[in-house]
């Protein structure tokens, strides 16, 4: 067993405490909002490359079972259930994606666990568990007019217009891609970008009716205001503070996830949303560490 099945369990977040507007709406400094769920273990959804290491040789491989089987996906996608997610789309999207297309070659048979796994260029793939909840965390957004059900038009695409800062490997611009209308993913190694722009290419090769997703080389400290304002825009890297370009960038009724640093010099999750009339409010969901949120290109 992994050992982070044995950890406490942290997600979902308690989405009452998070979904629902403050009376009175308003912008609140990120470092007076209280935090509804802070644990006192952070979450980590991209290791240290060492520590994947470490659990690149500690996971042992599914035994009998072809690697790229729906059937070892569907036992991540049992997991994640177990562990709190219920959207069917979220659910659906992580039955679909082969995330062993995402990694290198030597890692396959670590693909299916709760793991972040190196992908080159100091950067890892993050654990599916944290992406399943940053973006079940955006799928349930208070802005969100049409609800997800079934028969409603729209209700198949709850990220609406969508925004990844940090393409990576391109694996969770896949998942994205199947609940946002559009997604629109920055990567500012351009090494990385060519590398999801690859596997984003095989992935198609190999379930064609893959969503097209636009991958974008670039320094997403400015966001990508030519496909403003988003419904949604998602984080997988985390900076001193939230670039004022995403706050700019997200429409009213929309969300934001990312990693920021708090007041003590240690990453939180923050949830920003962007109310009707367009006030922001700031909610903190938990101690994480991501990789930083670096600025220029390289
Ligand atoms: N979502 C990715 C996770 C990648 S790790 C996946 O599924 O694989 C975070 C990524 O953020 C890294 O590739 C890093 O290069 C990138 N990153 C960091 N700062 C960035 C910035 N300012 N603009 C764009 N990407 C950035």
């Amino acid at each position: 067993m992994p050992p982070d099945d044995r950890k406490p369990r942290r997600f979902p977040l308690q989405l009452d405490q998070v979904a629902s507007p403050r009376a009175g709406g308003g912008r609140t400094p990120i470092g007076s909002t209280p935090a509804p769920r802070v644990s006192r273990e952070v979450l980590r959804p991209q290791a240290p490359l060492h520590l994947a290491e470490r659990d690149r040789q500690r996971y042992t491989a599914p035994q009998g079972l072809g690697l790229d089987s729906a059937h070892v996906r569907m036992r991540m996608v049992q997991r994640l259930q177990a562990e709190g997610i219920n959207h069917a789309g979220v659910l659906q999207a992580f039955a679909t994606v082969p995330r062993h297309l995402f990694v290198d070659t030597a890692l396959v048979n670590q693909a299916y666990e709760d793991t972040s796994l190196p992908i080159g260029l100091g950067q890892t793939i993050s654990k599916p568990s944290v992406v399943a909840a940053m973006i079940q965390l955006l799928c349930v957004r208070p802005g969100l007019i049409q609800s997800d059900v079934p028969g409603v038009p729209g209700s198949t695409k709850p990220l609406g217009n969508c925004l990844e800062i940090g393409t990576g490997c391109g694996y969770q611009a896949a998942l994205l891609g199947h609940l946002a209308r559009r997604v629109v993913s920055i990567e500012r190694l351009r090494d990385l970008h060519h590398k999801a722009r690859s596997n984003l290419d095989q992935l198609r090769a190999v379930v064609p009716t893959s969503p097209d997703v636009r991958l974008v080389y670039g320094d997403g400290m400015i966001g990508h205001a030519p496909s403003a304002p988003y419904d949604t825009i998602i984080a997988a890297a985390g900076g001193a503070a939230l670039p004022q370009a995403w706050l700019d960038q997200l429409a009213p009724g929309g969300r934001l996830v990312a990693p920021t640093q708090d007041e003590r010099g240690g990453q939180v999750l923050v949830i920003v949303d962007r109310l009707a009339d367009g006030r922001f409010q700031h909610t903190r969901a938990g101690a994480v560490l991501f990789v930083p949120l670096k600025s220029g290109t390289t």
